[in-house]
């Protein structure tokens, strides 16, 4: 139930958000409730829609129907998380490629710390 919602800025303001990458639109909301509805609704027929509990300035899903369409990833706010993504990968496998070489390095002085203590035992 911990699911945040991505707020999409637009230039009309913060009405639309990212549910599981379908993009939303403000119906209406009953103080921190918000309603949700598809962005295709108009142009796919779509009736997807979601509800949300705002909390601190995040949307917390709360519950959502299916779609009659795939995520729509190519829209900009989505294809802008999808770049912030694949940012973060990038990100990610740099550092767990430094993580692999500090892991190679310890095992290296691991290895220098046992043979240390096989000639101090041997001795
Ligand atoms: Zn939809």
């Amino acid at each position: 139930m911990d699911e945040v919602c991505d707020i999409v800025p637009s230039n009309k303001g913060n009405n639309k958000i990212n549910v599981r990458g379908y993009l939303m639109v403000k119906e209406r909301n009953r103080e921190a409730i918000f309603y949700w509805c598809c962005a295709k609704r108009k142009s796919e027929g779509c009736k997807g829609r979601a509800v949300t509990t705002l909390c601190n300035n995040l949307h917390y899903l709360r519950s959502c129907t299916d779609h009659n369409h795939a995520p729509q990833a190519s829209d900009a706010g989505v294809a802008k998380l999808t770049a912030q993504i694949k940012l973060f990968q990038k990100k990610f496998i740099l550092t767990s490629h430094h993580l692999m070489l500090f892991v190679e390095q310890l095992a290296v002085l691991e290895n220098q710390k046992c043979h240390l203590s096989h000639k101090i035992l041997l001795k």
